[in-house]
């Protein structure tokens, strides 16, 4: 399906039709003052009656193409900018035209989501969706120890979509299962390919939707992809947030208790901004903690962030659990961090997101800087 809507250019085409009808009309009356009245009037009711069919013609094509219509998609003049769907709204920066649904708001939000859904599976079919990997710092060896994997999605057309956009969509229509596996899939198999470069070290994590775990068998699958790409669990780590943990208490409890007994670990994403109730960190077998970039963006001596932080921190290590600071922009911060006994850092002053390839070199520059060391 394409949404279409007429350009201000075939506005004004149409425009042209009304003007020139009155013209005829002027025309008709300049006529009858100069000719005989017989032939005057005649031609008068002539041009009169072809004025007032052409200006009825005129307006009904202006209020026809006027509306929003949906067509079936052409692949190549997609030209939707902007969608407003519930509280999602995407934009896409290399686009021309700019598209705002004129429906009512419900006929819209379907619409768009039946749009994006249709997208986002012949996305998984055409393999369009990509991963990216941000690298983790050991705050103790000042050495890579692992990376956090992100979804990209490349649409040949409308170019890239981030996570915040698709995610969500993919989550409310199950399609999240077949991405999550893919997800899981790719980041076995990379880490395979980094161990036997000789990275060993690395624990590379994934994020998991709360989808994932009400509805989908996570547990068998991650057990059959370790099973086929044969890479060991202590090398994959699952990034769930608070609200997935208190969804399906019970359930949860059972199969974070089986992925925990197969050697895999588990941290709670977004630390701090979900629920309040800590009484999960004693239910759940939880590794870590990602203190949430909203917390880290604003940390110095003298906020109420730095308490909050200094407090997850001091409560982490009564738990034995490992913390990570995300969203670390600065090196203020960062040494902030390191000072307070952070065990990893994430964050844009470590480095951006990387690609594969890139961030394969920057295994191997972090490597030869270890050996430098050492020598
Ligand atoms: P998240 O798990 O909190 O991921 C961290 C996000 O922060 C990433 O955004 C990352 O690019 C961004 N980020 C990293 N360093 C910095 C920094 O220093 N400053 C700031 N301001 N931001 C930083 P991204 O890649 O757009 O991902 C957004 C969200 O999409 C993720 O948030 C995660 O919840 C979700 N997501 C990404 N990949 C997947 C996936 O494979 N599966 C699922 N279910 N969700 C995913
Ligand atoms: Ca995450
Ligand atoms: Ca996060």
């Amino acid at each position: 399906m394409k949404l279409v809507k007429l350009s201000s250019a075939k506005k004004i085409q149409l425009l042209i039709i009304p003007v020139v009808v009155l013209s005829f009309c002027f025309l008709g009356m300049l006529w009858l003052s100069i000719s005989s009245l017989a032939l005057s009037v005649m031609l008068y009711v002539c041009f009169g009656f072809l004025g007032f069919a052409l200006l009825l013609l005129s307006a009904i094509a202006f209020k026809a193409l006027s509306r929003l219509s949906i067509e079936p998609h052409d692949k190549t003049q997609s030209n939707m900018k902007f969608i407003k769907m519930g509280s999602t709204h995407m934009t896409h920066p290399h686009l021309e035209n700019s598209i705002e649904l004129t429906g009512d708001e419900l006929t819209n939000q379907l619409q768009a989501r039946r749009y994006m859904e249709m997208l986002i599976r012949a996305a998984l079919s055409n393999q369009e969706f990509t991963l990216l990997y941000q690298p983790k710092l050991s705050t103790k060896t000042g050495r890579i120890c692992g990376a956090e994997a992100l979804v990209r999605w490349f649409h040949p057309e409308l170019g890239w979509f981030s996570p915040n956009e698709f995610i969500p969509i993919a989550e409310e229509t199950g399609l999240i299962i077949p991405l999550g596996h893919w997800v899981i899939k790719t980041v076995c198999e990379k880490i395979k390919k980094w161990h036997e470069m000789g990275f060993e070290h690395l624990k590379i994590s994934l994020n998991l939707s709360a989808y994932q775990f009400r509805k989908g068998d996570i547990v068998e699958d991650i057990a059959n992809v370790l099973w086929e790409t044969q890479i060991a669990p202590y090398s994959l780590e699952l990034e769930l947030t608070e609200s997935v943990l208190m969804e399906n208490t019970e359930k949860c409890v059972l199969m974070l208790d089986v992925l925990k007994s197969m050697g895999i670990s588990i941290s709670i994403d977004d630390f701090g901004t979900g629920y309040s109730s800590l009484s999960y960190l004693r239910r759940f077998p939880i590794d870590a903690l990602k203190i949430d970039k909203s917390f880290v963006n604003n940390i110095n001596e003298k906020t109420q962030e730095d308490t909050i932080i200094r407090a997850i921190i001091a409560m982490a290590k009564g738990l034995k659990i490992k913390t990570i600071a995300e969203g670390v922009e600065t090196k203020e911060q960062a040494n902030y961090l390191i000072k307070h006994e952070v065990d990893e850092l994430q964050g844009y002053y470590i480095s951006m997101p990387l690609t594969e390839d890139e961030f394969t070199t920057q295994l191997y520059e972090d490597n030869a800087q270890v050996v430098a060391l050492k020598h």
